[in-house]
This record gives structure tokens, sequence and C-alpha cells, in this order.
């Protein structure tokens, strides 16, 4: 969800903002712009929609070695040339970018226009620009500081000054921003994606911390000026991994990535002599996790989903009772928190707000939550109590597909763990253990199914309506379907567990509205025929995604996708994959944004 890139040094920083803007296209934007300090003062130039836009907008020649520039994500003011960022003061001549929501707005905005301010766009953020410009400290670092004390809201902020061009200050609250230390020039971004082919190394800022950026280092102060070291991490995966390569799309590229991401979340954790996982980031000794008597998961969208399907795994080799909820929710029902409660909150980016507001929730009332989270050093990640890294690499398109794996993968982990510690036979966490190696193997079989599901996805693309059915851990894995299908191809689906399609959706059932059935062959095989039957009696189209090719279920099914079988907690896993490609078909088919749908953007960093 909207970016920021901030850059000062020795190059010309243009095409560097230029290059950070496109690395976080993928995140969902409806504008972009940039300031940087020219000979000649500040230069601002902006344009809604993408950002080729506003490069046709840019002069020729716009030489700065100072600059900072945003894709905007409109929650005040409509998308629009006159709303996109950067913003400026009354003279022009400090410009701000912001990622969140100055919450008390409104308030400053009529303070500043009774004050005699100039405001010329619709946003919440320009408020900041005019308090900033007003706010009469001795430098940049110190009136950001002083404008800040008057803002109720979240904000990862950056600003520069033409006065003092040879900086920037940016401050974090509850909107991620992390620094890139390069060779003589220093880098701020939103996420290290725009960060990557400058840095090495990178600094996380926390909620309340100003920082003040030159080419040569940076120091950083509490909002109440109080100074705090702060140390560099190496950022952890290669730039190389963040390029699409030969792929067209950067969702099709994830989804052939899932083997060697699997792998990667596999890695190092199994321990074949005691048919045990070893996670070394729990921070739970065997003492603690013999203590849990529930286990809670969750998560924002497809983590939440994940988080349904988790549930079944957790409770199926923990015996402990498991349950998902949508993080987004969580905090606002006044959970009741119990000490013996493991709460375990996912997110791909770790920045989710949703999801980290729920952490704050479990832990300010006394709870311990564990993270599984994917983006190493993210807010999630340092808050939560512990966690396991799901090494899905970096994920980018929007629609979520490794990092919906590899976080079954690392639940299944958590859940082989607890389970040993309990009462799980070393044989049967073997026997698990020995499945989920074979997951990377059976992932690449399945997308070796491509063309079969390019057929079935020419047929399905010119329906307006789909169902997802599947039972237990299977529903999840429909929810996430008809998600996947929802948010990149656009045609309504809507995901049931199959035992509920009688209590109501039978009546849309018709040869115009196809079934996605998630089938495994397990002790629910044959209740899942019946609810196909009842499909069938209604001439509704079926395409099942089952293992081998039962007789019946064939004489039922208009397609069958075939996975291989793992262990049935392990199945949703490998039933995911042909969900996730289907999709994908789907799209291409209709010609979609595939990796930047409508409306959506990647990690959503507000509320
Ligand atoms: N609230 C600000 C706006 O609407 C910032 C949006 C963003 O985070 O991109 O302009």
């Amino acid at each position: 969800m909207c970016g920021i890139v901030g850059y000062v040094g020795n190059q010309e920083a243009v095409p560097i903002l230029l290059e950070g803007l496109h690395r976080l296209e993928y995140r969902g934007y409806d504008s972009s712009g940039l300031a940087v300090c020219t000979r000649g003062g500040l230069k601002v130039h902006k344009a809604e929609g993408k950002i080729q836009q506003l490069e046709t907008r840019l002069p020729k020649r716009l030489k700065a070695t100072t600059g900072i520039a945003h894709t905007r994500w409109a929650t005040h003011g409509e998308p629009s040339d006159r709303n996109a960022h950067p913003h400026t003061d009354c003279t022009g001549r400090i410009a701000v970018v912001h990622n969140g929501i100055i919450e008390n707005g409104a308030e400053l905005r009529a303070r500043l226009l009774a004050a005699g301010h100039e405001l010329r766009s619709d946003t919440d953020t320009e408020v900041l620009a005019h308090l900033i410009a007003s706010a009469g400290g001795a430098d940049l670092e110190e009136s950001v500081r002083r404008a800040l004390g008057a803002i109720e809201g979240t904000y990862g902020l950056v600003v520069v000054d033409e006065r003092f061009p040879d900086r920037i200050v940016a401050a974090r609250n509850g909107s991620p921003v992390v620094l890139g230390i390069g060779e003589r020039e220093m880098l701020v971004a939103s996420d290290v994606a725009a960060l990557v082919r400058h840095a090495e190394r990178v600094v996380y800022l926390d909620d309340r911390e100003v920082v003040s950026i030159r080419a040569s280092g940076f120091s950083t102060t509490t909002l109440e000026a109080e100074p705090i070291e702060k140390s560099a991490t190496p950022i952890p995966w290669k730039v190389e991994l963040y390029d699409r390569g030969a792929h067209e799309h950067f969702m099709r590229k994830e989804i052939e990535e899932q083997p060697e991401a699997v792998e990667r979340s596999l890695r190092g954790r199994l321990d074949a002599r005691f048919g045990i996982a070893h996670l070394g980031g729990l921070n739970l000794s065997a003492r603690d996790l013999l203590e849990v008597r529930r286990i809670k998961l969750l998560g924002c969208g497809s983590a939440y989903y994940a988080g349904l399907v988790g549930a079944h795994m957790l409770e199926r080799l923990t015996r402990i009772p498991t349950d998902a909820e949508a993080a987004s929710e969580f905090r606002y029902r006044s959970p009741v928190i119990e000490k013996d409660t493991l709460y375990v909150a996912i997110s791909q980016s770790g920045e989710t707000a949703d999801t980290l507001a729920a952490v704050r929730e479990v832990r300010r009332k006394g709870g311990r939550v564990l993270g599984i989270v994917n983006v190493v050093g993210s807010t999630i990640a340092r808050e939560c109590d512990g966690g396991i890294y799901m090494h899905a690499g970096p994920e980018v398109a929007v629609a979520s597909t490794k990092a919906f794996t590899c976080t079954l993968v690392c639940v299944a982990l958590l859940a082989l763990h607890l389970g040993r510690i309990r009462d799980l036979s070393p044989s049967d966490g073997k026997r698990i253990l020995d499945a989920l190696e074979r997951l990377p193997e059976q992932i690449r079989t399945i997308l070796t199914a491509t063309d079969q599901i390019r057929a079935v996805a020419e047929r399905l693309k010119d329906r307006n309506d789909a169902f997802f059915i599947g039972r237990a851990a299977g529903y999840g894995v429909a929810l996430e379907g008809a998600q996947k299908l929802k948010e990149i191809s656009y045609i309504h689906a809507e995901a049931y567990p199959a035992s509920e399609l009688k209590h109501g959706p039978l009546a849309l059932v018709s040869p115009e509205t196809p079934t996605v059935a998630i089938v495994p062959n397990d002790d629910l095989f044959e209740k899942s025929l019946s609810s196909l039957e009842e499909i069938r009696a209604r001439r509704g189209p079926v395409i099942a995604i089952a293992h081998n090719g039962d007789a019946r279920l064939h004489a039922l099914a208009d397609d069958v996708i075939v996975v291989p079988r793992s262990e049935p907690v392990l199945d949703p896993i490998l039933m995911t994959v042909p969900t996730q490609l289907l999709a994908y078909e789907c799209a291409i088919a209709l010609g979609r944004d595939v990796d930047q749908p409508r409306n959506l953007a990647k990690s959503v960093t507000v509320e």
C-alpha cells in the first residue's frame, strides 16, 4: 500500500527515486509524485494514474541529489493531480510525502485556514507541510518534531526543505519507514524493496522516532528529542529476487517459485531422528508450550484463510483447541485474552496494520503472541514474543501465493513441534516430517498441469459467478481459491463449506454457475460426493480438485484436476496450488492487470 522513497547522496536523485517508485508499484496506488531540491529551489511534480504519467510530465533536466517521492493510495480526498503527494507549505519551500492517516487533520486544517494558510488539496497530509513550515525549529528536524507534537494518527513521513538541501527528515508512527545505507548515499523508504539496488544494510525506524538523514550518515531521536542508537541489519534477500526475470507477471513467478520457497521454509528445521521440527525463534520452552490450552491464529485476507486451514492442522496434530479469527475485527470486540492461549499472528509483509493492532492488543493485555511473517525485521516480527519466518523470498504480486503455502508449511512445523512435545508419537511425527519433505516435488508435479487448468479457465472466464466448496480444512482452501479468483479476475466467487450448500446457496446453482470443489480422498470423501450429487442434480458444472481418478468423482465432475496425495493434514497445501493457477489463467484470459488488481494494495498499512 502506498509507497515512499527518499534519496540523499551524490548521484542524480530523479532516476533513483523513479526506480524506487517502480519497485513499490506492486503495492497498489492511484497517483504519484516527487519533489527534489535543485539549485533553483524545490521542484515538485505529480500526476494521477500510473508512474508513467508522472515520468512523461517531468522536465528533461531535473538535476538534484536530494529528493523524495511517493505513490499514493487515497484515504482522504479523491485520487487526482492535486491530491497526489508531495504536498508543500504556502511558500513551496517544504515538501512532505506521507503514508497513513492524520486523524485530527480536519481540525488542524481549520486552525491553519483561520491563521491564514492556503491549503490546496483535500488530503489530511497537507497540514503536515504547513505545520512544519510554521513550527519555527532551529533546523528541519526540530520543526518536524514540533509539528508532530500536534498530530494524532499514523504516519510514515518524509520531508525535504530547500533551505537544507543536504538532508531529508523522516519519522514513523504506525507506518513503516526503513533507511538504506549506501556508499556515501542514503535512502529512505516505506519498504525494503525500494532500496535493494543501492543499499546493503538497512535500519528500521520504530514508532515515535525521527531521523535526520544526510549522504554521510544519520541521527535518530525520539519525538521528545532524546537521541537513540539504531543498529543496521543486512538486507536478507538478493536484489534479483525482486525482479520479474523472464516471467510475464510476478504472480506467475511466485506461483512457480513455490517448490523452492517451501524448501526454504523447511530448511534446517526438520529432525528426522526424533520426527520433530526445530523452531529456533519461538522463544518458548517446552514447559511453556505444555501449558498452552488453546491456540488462536490471527490474520487478514489470505493470511486469515491460511489461519483457518492451519487451525485444523494444529488441532489435529496437537489436540489443542484451535481457531482462527480475522485480525481486522479482533481488537474491536474487546477480546478476552487468556494467559494459557497461544496467539499466532500471520502477515506476509509483517506490516499489516490490522494484524499489528491485534498483536498489540494481545500484548497489552498480557497475552503471548508468535508471528508467522515473511519480511525479516518487519514491525510484526519485531513486536511479537517470538515467531517463525516463512523465508518465502519477496512476494511482489498483490495476490498472495507462495506466502500462503509457506504460511501453511510454517503452521505445520509449529503443529509438529507442539504435537511432539505433547501426544504425537515419534512415528506419526516422522510420517508428517517425510510428507513435508515431499511437498516441493509434489508442487512441481502440480505446476506441470498448467495446460489443463488453462483449458478449464477458458470456460470459467465467461461466467459471472462461481462457488468454491470444501470440507473442514478444505473450506479454508475454498475461501482462499474464491478470494484469488475475485481479486484478480473480478469474477464473483463465494466459498461455502460443502455441507452448507443445501442450506441456502444451492438456490443459485445452475448450468451458468460452476462450482470448484476441493475433494481430497480423505474420510469425508463420500460426504463430498453427496454434495457434488446435489450440484449435478441442478445441472451445475463441477470442477473438482482431487486425488487420483475415482470413477464416481469423474462421473460427477466436468473436470478433475488431480493433485498428488500427502498426509491428510497437509493435503490443503497442495490443493491450494491449482486454485492459484485457475485464478491466474482466468485473469490472463480476461486481460486483467494480474499483479496490480484494481482497488487493492499489497501490504495494507492503514486500518
Ligand atoms: N492519507 C493520505 C492521503 O490520502 C496518505 C495516503 C497514503 O498513505 O498513500 O493522501
